[in-house]
């Protein structure tokens, strides 16, 4: 496995190496079985699989949960050199960034709801630093997890507003046993707090099971079971449709529905989905 930490490094590599098909995925490092499924995803289907991490300063709208961030570039390449990946870029700030991208997007409802209304600019830094990315890589296919519902709905946007070249592939959930959606945040809880995190995936579950009750109802419920631990904190529970992402005040049997939370653990701010009406 090579790793590049140029753009310079990395096209030369990818220029010799003439891969019909090109698979990328992006992760911030720390990295864990999810992202690794990500990777087998990209094997799967395309010829060559470029990794990168990359913790990305612009996407970040809270200077301390940036430093917070866990980082091990060291035995994240182990596990993608395990994983047998072809080639990670791990570039600077710098690198990636010369001069200051200021360039502003508009993903209409998706950039107003939820994630976007709760982490004012985020969507922008990752809709910037996606475009960089695909611009440097060129990949014919690149792969989202669906931990992440709302980001990869926005690079399917960006892609569809630019006309890239490129296929986006949705990745399902993975978890832990007690049903905590795999983060690289979860590093940074304690043992008791991991095992009570398993409560927010728990409640999604209950809630999908009362889907006929009506969505005030929903969500008082979820936010009535968070609220028997006293160092959660909800920051939204919605359900929204699962094609526009528009938070929904009833539900329509002909649609689809996801039920989306953040929930702060401690100092930790987790998120989830759980299809509700698929
Ligand atoms: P991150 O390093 O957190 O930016 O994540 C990199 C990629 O891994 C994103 O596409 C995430 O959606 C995906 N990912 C992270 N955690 C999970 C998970 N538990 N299940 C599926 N995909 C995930």
């Amino acid at each position: 496995m090579l790793v590049c930490h140029t753009i310079k490094a990395l096209k030369k590599y990818l220029s010799k190496k003439g891969a019909k098909s090109v698979g990328f995925v992006p992760t911030m490092g720390a990295l864990h079985d999810a992202h690794i499924s990500l990777i087998n995803a990209s094997k799967k289907e395309n010829d060559l699989t470029v990794g990168s991490i990359f913790v990305n300063p612009q996407q970040f709208n809270n200077q301390s949960d940036l430093d917070k961030y866990p980082r091990s570039v060291v035995a994240d390449l182990d596990k993608l050199e395990l994983a047998q990946c072809d080639v990670v870029f791990v570039p600077s700030v710098e690198e990636m960034y010369p001069q200051k991208v200021e360039k502003e997007f508009d993903f209409g409802t998706l950039s107003v709801v939820m994630e976007a209304a709760h982490r004012p600019g985020h969507f922008n830094g990752v809709a910037i630093v996606i475009e960089r990315f695909f611009e440097i890589i060129n990949p014919t296919r690149a792969y989202f997890g669906e931990k992440d519902f709302q980001q990869l709905a926005v690079i399917k946007a960006l892609v569809k507003q630019l006309e890239l070249p490129v296929e986006i592939v949705s990745c399902p959930i993975l978890r832990e046993s007690n049903g905590l959606a795999m983060s690289s945040r979860n590093e940074r809880l304690s043992e008791v707090e991991k095992k009570q995190a398993g409560a927010i995936n728990r409640t999604l579950q209950q809630v999908a099971a009362q889907k006929n009750k009506s969505v005030e109802a929903l969500k008082k419920y979820f936010l009535d079971e968070m609220s028997q631990y006293e160092n959660f904190k909800v920051e939204y529970f919605e359900i929204a449709d699962a094609e526009t992402l528009k938070p929904a005040d009833s539900l329509d049997e002909t649609k689809k529905y996801i039920a989306f939370t953040a929930v702060n653990v401690g100092e930790v701010r987790l998120i989830d989905n759980m299809p509700i009406i698929d």
